[in-house]
C-alpha cells in the first residue's frame, strides 16, 4: 500500500479522487490538497456520497499553496504520502516536482509545465523545465511519470504498443481527439475558459519531416473516419505528447488533431477577432478597468455544471503508419471510446475529465505494486504499456484496436 496526495481540486481531481478511493486497497490513505480547501471537502463529500471507498480508510482535505515548494514538502511529510498525483493547474508543476524529489516520493502529472507569463511555451517544451530535473530525479531514485492523463498519457502508451507489436518502423504518429458529445448549451468550453482558449491562441507546432512545422490554429483541418463516432473533422493543434513522442521517435511525423464543430470555431473566431480573449486590461468609457478574457469567463457556463446534461461519446485514438518488422506497409489505430453519461453516473464528472483522471490513478497503482516504480523520470511511451492498458481495461477505460482484421477490444 502507498499513501496518495492528490494536488488540485478541479474537474480532473474529482475523478482521480473517486478512482483512488475505489482502489484504496492498493493505494492506502488518500489526501486531497488545493488552494481552496472547500473544493477538496466537496470532492470528499461526493466520494462519500457515492460510496466510492473500497475499504475503510483515510480521506482528508488540506489547504495548500503549491507555488512554494517548501509548502508541498511539509504536506508530503505531514501526510506520509508516497505518491503525489499532481492535477493542479500546470503553472505549479515545477514546485511540486521539486518537492517530490526533495522528499523522495513518486510524482506524476498530466500536463507540461507552463509559465503563466507566456501565452504559449516554445520548443523544446519538456526540455524547458521537466527534463532539466531528470538527473536530480534519478539521483534521488524518484519515479516521476510525466503527462499521464489521456492525451498526453494513454495515447503515448498506444503509440508505444503500436510500435512494439505492429509497426516496427513508424513513419507517422497521428493522435486524434474527438468529443462527439453534446452539453446542450449554446456555447461552452469543457475546461476553464482561460486555459482552454490559451491552448488555441498560440502557434500550432507539429513534428514533420524531422523538423518543427508552425501553423495557426484551425489552419489545417482533416476529416477522419473514426470508430463508433464516425466521420469527424479535426484540426492540427499543438499538444504535449507531440513533444516527447518526437524526441523518442524522431524519424516519424508526429501530429495532434482535435475535433471542433463549425459553431465552436465561429464563436471562438469572433471572440478572438474582437479582442475578447485578451488577457490585457481595457478601460471602459466609465473608467472601469476590465480584463476581456475574465469577462468572457464570467458569462460562460461553469464547465463543472455541464456534467449532469452531457450526453454522447468521446473517441481518442493513436494512428500509427509505417512498416512492420518484415518491411511491409502497416497501419494500426489504437483507441478508447468513453461515454459522458456513464462517467457522470459513476463519478459525477463529464467524460473528458473522466478520461484524464482515470490514467494517473492506474499509474499510481502500478507504482504502488512496483511495476512502474522505475526510480527515474519517464514519459509514458518510455514505460511498458501492457500492464497500464490492462489495468485501464479493468478500471474504466478499455482499449480497442482497428487494423486490417477489423475493430476489436485489446487484452493482454
Ligand atoms: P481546474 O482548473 O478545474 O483545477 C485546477 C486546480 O488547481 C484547482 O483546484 C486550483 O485551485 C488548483 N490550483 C491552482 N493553483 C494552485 C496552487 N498554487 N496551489 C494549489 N492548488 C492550485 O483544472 P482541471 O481539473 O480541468 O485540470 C487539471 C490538470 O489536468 C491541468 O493541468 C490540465 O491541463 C490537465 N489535463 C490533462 C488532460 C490529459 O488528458 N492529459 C486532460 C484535461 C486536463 P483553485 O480551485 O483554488 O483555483
Amino acid at each position: 500500500k502507498r499513501n496518495v496526495l492528490i494536488i488540485g481540486a478541479g474537474g480532473v481531481a474529482q475523478v482521480v479522487a473517486h478512482k483512488a478511493a475505489q482502489n484504496n486497497d492498493v493505494l492506502g490513505d488518500i489526501h486531497i490538497a488545493s488552494r481552496t480547501a472547500a473544493k477538496c471537502e466537496q470532492i470528499i463529500a461526493s466520494v462519500r456520497e457515492k460510496g466510492s471507498l473500497k475499504v475503510d480508510g483515510v480521506l482528508k482535505a488540506h489547504a495548500l499553496d503549491a507555488r512554494d515548494s517548501a509548502n508541498v514538502v511539509a504536506l508530503i511529510r505531514e501526510t506520509g504520502a508516497q505518491i503525489v498525483i499532481n492535477v493542479a493547474q500546470a503553472f505549479v508543476n515545477m514546485p511540486i516536482l521539486d518537492a517530490c524529489i526533495e522528499a523522495g516520493v513518486a510524482y506524476m502529472d498530466t500536463a507540461i509545465h507552463e509559465d503563466p507569463a507566456k501565452i504559449c511555451e516554445t520548443p523544446p517544451w519538456y526540455g524547458n523545465y521537466e527534463w532539466k530535473r531528470r538527473e536530480a530525479a534519478a539521483k534521488a531514485g524518484v519515479t516521476a511519470i510525466l503527462g499521464v492523463g489521456f492525451d498526453p498519457g494513454v495515447v503515448n502508451a498506444y503509440a508505444k504498443l503500436a510500435i512494439d507489436d505492429y509497426v516496427a518502423e513508424p513513419e507517422s504518429i497521428d493522435i486524434i481527439d474527438i468529443n462527439a458529445g453534446s452539453h446542450g448549451r449554446w456555447f461552452s468550453t469543457n475546461f476553464d475558459p482561460e486555459i482552454n482558449f490559451r491552448e488555441f491562441t498560440g502557434t500550432v507546432y507539429s513534428w514533420q519531416n524531422q523538423k518543427w512545422q508552425e501553423n495557426k490554429m484551425f489552419e489545417v483541418g482533416q476529416t477522419w473516419d473514426m470508430p463508433v463516432v464516425g466521420e469527424q473533422k479535426a484540426y492540427l493543434t499543438g499538444h504535449d505528447e507531440v513533444h516527447s513522442l518526437s524526441a523518442n521517435y524522431p524519424k516519424a511525423d508526429v501530429r495532434f488533431w482535435m475535433g471542433f464543430g463549425d459553431h465552436y470555431i465561429n464563436v471562438f473566431t469572433v471572440l478572438k477577432n474582437l479582442g475578447l480573449l485578451s488577457e490585457k486590461p481595457v478601460k471602459t468609457a466609465e473608467g472601469l478597468e476590465v480584463v476581456p478574457l475574465k469577462v468572457v469567463k464570467a458569462v460562460l457556463p461553469d464547465p463543472a455544471s455541464l456534467a449532469p446534461d452531457y450526453t454522447g461519446k468521446t473517441c481518442i485514438a493513436t494512428l500509427v503508419k509505417g512498416k512492420d518488422k518484415d518491411g511491409k506497409p502497416a497501419e494500426v489505430m489504437i483507441y478508447n471510446v468513453a461515454d459522458h453519461k456513464e462517467a457522470y453516473l459513476e463519478v459525477g464528472s463529464q467524460g473528458i475529465s473522466y478520461t484524464a483522471g482515470v490514467p494517473p490513478v492506474a499509474a499510481a497503482m502500478l507504482v504502488a505494486d512496483g511495476t512502474w516504480d522505475v526510480g527515474a523520470m519517464k514519459n509514458v511511451e518510455e514505460l511498458d504499456p501492457k500492464p497500464f492498458l490492462n489495468l485501464l481495461n479493468k478500471i474504466g477505460l478499455p482499449t480497442s484496436i482497428r487494423d486490417a482484421k477489423g475493430e476489436r477490444p485489446l487484452t493482454f
